[in-house]
């Protein structure tokens, strides 16, 4: 599994969706909201978590037992209304080179207690519109 968001990391136009996490987790562990409205991801989400997602060092805050991980879902020109997994850098640099614009998002996703958020919403250009090249 080449595929890093790392990659993606610093593009124009980020949108960081870190705050609305943290509020979220803060109202669950002040008791404002429930368990079962936090930890409601989709079943293709959790297996998609299981089989593809990309390990990460944070611990599920909500459960508090299991590694959270990261799945890439990437929407655009051609691709599925649900958007198409996206779990090898290849991937991304195939749709870099069709010209058009996507959006890659990054879910966070905890495969135990099925808890998810999306953490961040990255645009995905053509290499020759990247103002800095790698
Ligand atoms: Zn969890």
């Amino acid at each position: 599994m080449g595929f890093s968001v790392d990659m993606l990391r610093g593009d124009i136009g980020v949108v960081d969706h870190r705050l609305s996490r943290r509020s979220l987790i803060n109202e669950f562990k002040r008791g404002r909201v429930n368990r079962d409205s936090v930890c409601d991801a989709h079943p293709e989400l959790i297996r998609a978590a299981r089989n593809l997602g990309e390990p990460t060092d944070t611990k599920c805050e909500i459960c508090d037992e299991t590694n959270v991980v990261l799945l890439t879902y990437v929407f655009g020109h051609g691709l599925p209304k649900h958007g198409r997994l996206v779990t090898e850098r290849s991937e991304i640099a195939k749709l870099q080179r069709t010209g058009h614009e996507y959006a890659a998002y990054v879910v966070e996703v905890c495969p135990s207690c099925r808890w998810h958020h999306l953490l961040r919403v990255l645009p995905v250009v053509g290499r020759g519109s990247r103002r800095a090249a790698n």
